[in-house]
This record gives structure tokens, C-alpha cells and sequence, in this order.
């Protein structure tokens, strides 16, 4: 092949990478790509990568559409291609050919930031609506501003995590734009007969309704009930003294499907709701809004956690008495996350109590704190869709997201040195005037470039800092070598400095004395690097003078220490750990 044919196919490869994965493509996954494409290449990599990196870079600065222009104009076949390679990963929906579009919905209350736990519904009807050429929705779930009360913050925060996710939903609506229509479909129901107001006292009703016995509201005739529901509208009732009941089957096993609560009142002035503030006091819950959405707005495929099991059963109550189809439901078992913080309501009573530095403190699964350590929205993606949409419920851990990310990163990211708590080591017995360290970027892409240390010893002596974690390997009379540069023997191993005697140069010398390695810094230079770790707490150091040079946002390894998402780059530099 030739240079312009290898550059052809790259970009090819780099724009479908970045229509794939929201805009932005990878480096490392391009090149993924192109060798299993391109086997042959497989010798040509060092030559290769410095074009992947530049037609990266040139590809990510095109906005999304005009990344999928190109590739529709010029390729429209590999779209085609890509989403049959997707489609193999998961399981095909079910009875899609009785819809005429597939039409999934993400429908997340914006009372809490969103995290990893929201994954899971996120991706897959993202990645459905995808494979079959559907539309994906974005429903926000507002109609609670009593006790799971949204707040704007929030609405913006989950189409920010979408879109970095690479989930960017086709449609978005509001609950709270669309009560007119809940109250529609209330006087529907009310006067069908399938509906009636209830104002009897919770605990009475709950009594009858245990007993399998009607109250005296469920069978007044239609005008009445329609009148109680002009007086609940009108402020006829307190909050707690009306409430619309969809009717359903009083002998059922399960109580909480027995007429269940459809509207209910709030007070409007206690509890105003962010966006449309006093307007409305009487709010639909949770099954009564979604059941009407997933139909008006052609769900076809509801892909939700099994807790969802008994709301189905009652909607197909409501969706009886309508006349419509319920849509195919999906349940997925839980996905549980062992040592994240998903209870919305500790994360919610944490932030309140001031227990979290915000919503992206690394302590948090958000999606915000996942960001800010680094993780790419790739690997959360990868990571989902290999878990799927199946029944039993899952267990993951930290380290499993971390190996998709760790896959993702290796290749791209640089290395660097960092010190953390550094302890000076004195070196004597130094025989050359002048020691050069040249270390590559990236061990396997030398094109990158190199780090350069310059040692000049002064009569035989230099000075080191290295980490006091490695304290323990300093025994007298042990050897180390200090990584790409050369072998010491131990002499005193103090409380404040560490003392050594110049030994030998070569790696092979310390391999055969099976010499641990160890990274190190002259003394004297470097940057102040505070390395913010998951549990919040710093890892000071000192990293090398190099990393002035990175920006915010760059992902990085600290070697022997691990990668981390570069986060300010002044006179000192902030980091946040992302794993090993
Ligand atoms: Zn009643």
C-alpha cells in the first residue's frame, strides 16, 4: 500500500471510529481497527501511528455531522456493516416486525445526578434504537415536586452525561410540559367509567382494598366523579383528600395492583416545581404519565430493570381500558456496582450534609466523576453491552470497568514519572562527567518522542528524589536501579535521606541481580503534583518537569503509580487518579 492509500483508509477507519463513539475517535482503537482490516500493516506500526495520531486529531475537529456526512457520502456501506457488528454483541428485540420503527426511551427523574447505575438503560436503548434504525428518547420524569422534587441543574447535567456518553437521544420531552395531556386522559377514563376520584381517607381505603372490597367513590356514575375531578382542579380538595384511582381488578393477588393511584394532588404553594413553578396542583404519578407517554410517543421496546415488573402489570390496566397495545417490555436484572454509591438517597443526603465536594467528587459513580478521573465513555459503553439485557442480575466491580478502560488508554496514553511523597537519595561514586536518560513517551510508540534527563554529577555525587513508598526496598547492601539510567548499592537507608554507592550501568547487571526498578527524579526540578485518588484523598509528589507541558484533560500514566486524567496545569498540577 501505499502512503496515500494507508492515509485513505485511516481516515475512513477514524471517521467511523468517531461517528461511532460521539464525535471523538481514538487513536489506539483506530489503530485497532485498521490492523484487524489491514494485517499486513502489522509491521508498518511505528510508521503508521504518527499519521493515525494526525488524522485523529483532524477528524475530532469536525462537529458530529459533518463526520457522518463524509462517511454517508463516501462510504454509506460501512454504517450498514458497523451496526451488523453490533447487532451480533447483543440479542435481537423481540417482535420488532409488528412495530413500524423501534422506539426506545431513556426516562430518568432529574431530582439526582445520574450514574453508573443509569448505564445500563442508557446504552442498550441507545445501542437498540441504533441497530435497528430507530429513534431514542429522552423522557424526564418531573412530576414529583413533593418528594422526589427535580431541580434544573439536573436537566442539563443528564443531557451533558448522555452526550458524553455518546447516547445523544433523537427526541427529548418533558413531563412538566405535557400535564394538559395527563388531565386529557383522566376525563377520559373518569368518564369511560374505568376511573374514579377516591377522597375516602388512606387508611380506610387501604383497609377495603386489603379486604378486596370497593370504596364507596369506585362505582358513583361518571358525572359525579367528573365533577369531583373539576373540584380537585379547581382547589376544591387539600392536598391528600382526592385522588384519582384507574380501576383494574380488586381480586388480585398482588394489592399493589388493585386500584392504583393515577393523579394526586400537591399543594402548589408548598411545593412549587422548578420549571413550571404554581401552576399545577393536581400532578399524575409515576405509572399513570409513563403508561400515556410510551404510548402517545410510539414506544415500541421498553427496556427497564425488573423492579418495573409489577408497573407493567398495572399499565396494562389502563392500556385495556384505552384500547391500546402495550408495548414489549424488556427487564434486565440488577446491576449491581460492589464498593460504588448508587442509592440516590445517600448520594442526595451526602451532597446536602456537605459529605461531597460536588457532583463529580471521585468518591461518586456519576457519570460527571467518572469523566473527571478519565474514564472513557467508551469502556462504560464496551462494559454494558457485553453484561446485555439478560434477566439475572449482575455483579461488577471497580476493577471490571477499569480493565475496559485500561484497554482503551494503554496505548494512548504517555508516561510519565511522579514521585509521590518524595525522599531524597544520595548517589556518590558517579565515574562519568555527564548521564543522559532518554525514556520514550510510550514504550511501544517511540515516534511520540522521549523525556530527557540530563544528569551532571558534581565531584562523583548527584542528588535523586524517589518515592518513600519505595522505602522498603532501600536495604543496605541491596541494589536498585534507578529506571533507564543506572545501578546503586544501598550504604544507609535514614529516616529523612537515602545514601548509595554508584554501581554498575547496564540493565542486564541488575537484571541478573534481580535489582528491583524504581522511577526517580533529579533533585531540584519537576512540577508540585497533587494527585486526587477515589476516596478523595491526595497523593502529593513531585511529577517531571514534562508535564508542564499537558493540558487539561490528558490522560496519563504515572508509571508505577498509574493513570490519571490531568486536571490543572499551573504552578502546580492537579490530577485525578483513575486506576492501576
Ligand atoms: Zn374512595
Amino acid at each position: 500500500m501505499t502512503d496515500e492509500e494507508i492515509r485513505g483508509t485511516i481516515h475512513k477507519v477514524a471517521l467511523m471510529n468517531a461517528v461511532n463513539h460521539g464525535g471523538k475517535a481514538q487513536a489506539g482503537a483506530v489503530m485497532g481497527k485498521l490492523l484487524s482490516e489491514k494485517p499486513a500493516l502489522k509491521i508498518r506500526v511505528k510508521e503508521i501511528s504518527p499519521h493515525i495520531e494526525e488524522i485523529v486529531k483532524e477528524v475530532n475537529k469536525l462537529s458530529q455531522d459533518e463526520q457522518k456526512k463524509i462517511v454517508e457520502k463516501n462510504w454509506p456501506e460501512m454504517l450498514v456493516r458497523e451496526r451488523i457488528e453490533e447487532q451480533k454483541r447483543m440479542p435481537k428485540l423481540p417482535n420488532v416486525e409488528r412495530y413500524e420503527h423501534v422506539v426506545t426511551r431513556f426516562s430518568p427523574n432529574p431530582d439526582c445526578a445520574i450514574h453508573l447505575g443509569s448505564a445500563r438503560a442508557i446504552v442498550l436503548c441507545d445501542e437498540y434504537s441504533r441497530m435497528y434504525d430507530g429513534t431514542f428518547i429522552l423522557r424526564f420524569e418531573d412530576t414529583d415536586p413533593r418528594l422526589k422534587r427535580s431541580a434544573l441543574m439536573f436537566y442539563d447535567m443528564i443531557r451533558e452525561d448522555l452526550e458524553w456518553l455518546g447516547c445523544k437521544p433523537d427526541k427529548e420531552y418533558i413531563q412538566s410540559d405535557r400535564m394538559p395531556i395527563y388531565y386529557e386522559f383522566a376525563e377520559k377514563l373518569l368518564k369511560s367509567g374505568h376511573a374514579y376520584v377516591c377522597i375516602c381517607k388512606t387508611e380506610e381505603f387501604k383497609k377495603l382494598l386489603l379486604a378486596r372490597k370497593a370504596c364507596p367513590c369506585r362505582d358513583l356514575s361518571p358525572s359525579k366523579q367528573l365533577a369531583r375531578w373539576a373540584k380537585m382542579l379547581e382547589g376544591g380538595f387539600e392536598e391528600g383528600e382526592a385522588v384519582v384511582r384507574v380501576k383494574t381488578d380488586l381480586n388480585h393477588p398482588n394489592p399493589a395492583v388493585r386500584d392504583w393511584p393515577a393523579l394526586r394532588i400537591i399543594d402548589p404553594e408548598k411545593h412549587p416545581h422548578p420549571r413550571v413553578g404554581s401552576r399545577y396542583r393536581v400532578w399524575p404519578l409515576y405509572n399513570w404519565a409513563a403508561g400515556i407517554d410510551d404510548h402517545l410517543m410510539s414506544i415500541s421496546h421498553i427496556i427497564r430493570g425488573k423492579e418495573h415488573l409489577t408497573n407493567q402489570v398495572r399499565q396494562e390496566f389502563m392500556y385495556r381500558h384505552f384500547g391500546w397495545c402495550y408495548p414489549e417490555a424488556i427487564h434486565y436484572g440488577r446491576l449491581k456496582i460492589t464498593g460504588a454509591y448508587l442509592s440516590k438517597s445517600k448520594i442526595l443526603a451526602g451532597m446536602r450534609e456537605g459529605m461531597f465536594t460536588g457532583w463529580d467528587d471521585p468518591r461518586l459513580a456519576t457519570f460527571a466523576a467518572l469523566r473527571r478521573r478519565g474514564i472513557q465513555p467508551e469502556a462504560i459503553r464496551r462494559m454494558i453491552i457485553d453484561v446485555g439485557p439478560k434477566k439475572e442480575d449482575v455483579t461488577l466491580s471497580w476493577e471490571n470497568l477499569y480493565s475496559y478502560n485500561r484497554k482503551l488508554i494503554d496505548p494512548t496514553t504517555n508516561r510519565y514519572f511522579f514521585v509521590r511523597e518524595p525522599i531524597r537519595l544520595d548517589v556518590k561514586g558517579i565515574t562519568q562527567e555527564s548521564l543522559m536518560a532518554k525514556i520514550p513517551l510510550h514504550p511501544d510508540h517511540h515516534e511520540r518522542g522521549y523525556r530527557t534527563f540530563k544528569i551532571e554529577p558534581e565531584k562523583g555525587r548527584v542528588s535523586f528524589h524517589v518515592s518513600t513508598s519505595d522505602r522498603d526496598l532501600f536495604r543496605k547492601g541491596m541494589v536498585i536501579r534507578l529506571m533507564e539510567l543506572f545501578n546503586v548499592k544501598i550504604d544507609k537507608s535514614g529516616a529523612k535521606t537515602l545514601e548509595a554507592t554508584y554501581h554498575s550501568h547496564g540493565y542486564e547487571e541488575a537484571k541478573e541481580l534481580d535489582a528491583p526498578l524504581i522511577h526517580w527524579l533529579p533533585l531540584a526540578t519537576g512540577v508540585p503534583c497533587d494527585v486526587v485518588m477515589p476516596d478523595r484523598s491526595l497523593a502529593k509528589g513531585v511529577a517531571e518537569q514534562k508535564c508542564k507541558e499537558l493540558h487539561t484533560n490528558d490522560i496519563v500514566q504515572f508509571e508505577r503509580f498509574g493513570f490519571a486524567r490531568i486536571d490543572a496545569v499551573n504552578e502546580a498540577i492537579v490530577a485525578y487518579f483513575a486506576h492501576r
